[in-house]
């Protein structure tokens, strides 16, 4: 019996210390619903008449945003806990680097596998990344994403997506 196992390898994997204001923001803003990009796309669902959103539905992955009877799920990733590949955002502190290490593949594995397990259920599953959020980048990523959205759940689109409503 090798109880001393598990517990020696979370303890391993214990978080250091923030070591900069952006690890603590970062790390701060991971933690679970309404965080600020989440409630951003929440308000431009509302408006396009995108409604009856569940969030954080008990399916793999806990969608942020799903229409479980459509099967629709949407994430809204962080670009740091996530790994956004190739995107600013996604830093590697640079102590303790070897758990940031462990920690982000962990998290890409994860984030693969629920991917996966959602879509072989027959979701269809769309991943918003934070820097698409960005003041300037959102009216773009919304404008593609509301149209493939109101498709998929069989609406029509409450108003075009348009900047001058926000
Ligand atoms: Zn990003």
């Amino acid at each position: 019996m090798r109880v001393g196992a598990p517990d020696e390898r979370r303890a391993k994997l214990a978080p250091p210390p923030a070591t900069n204001e952006h690890v603590r923001k970062s790390m701060q803003g991971n933690k679970g619903k309404n965080t600020k990009p989440e409630m951003l796309v929440r308000a431009r669902l509302r408006a396009a008449g995108l409604t009856g959103y569940r969030l954080q539905w008990k399916v793999p992955g806990r969608p942020d945003i799903a229409w479980p009877g459509k099967r629709v799920a949407l994430f809204i990733n962080g670009c740091f806990w996530h790994r956004h590949e190739g995107c600013p955002y996604a830093t590697t502190p640079k102590s303790h680097v070897e758990y940031w290490v462990v920690k982000f593949d962990r998290n890409v594995e994860r984030d693969e596998r629920n991917l996966q397990a959602l879509r072989e259920a027959g979701w269809t599953v769309h991943v918003i990344w934070e820097c698409q959020l960005k003041k300037k980048a959102i009216d773009a990523t919304m404008a593609e994403l509301l149209p493939l959205l109101a498709e998929e759940l069989g609406k029509t689109l409450a108003a075009p997506p348009c900047s001058a409503h926000t």
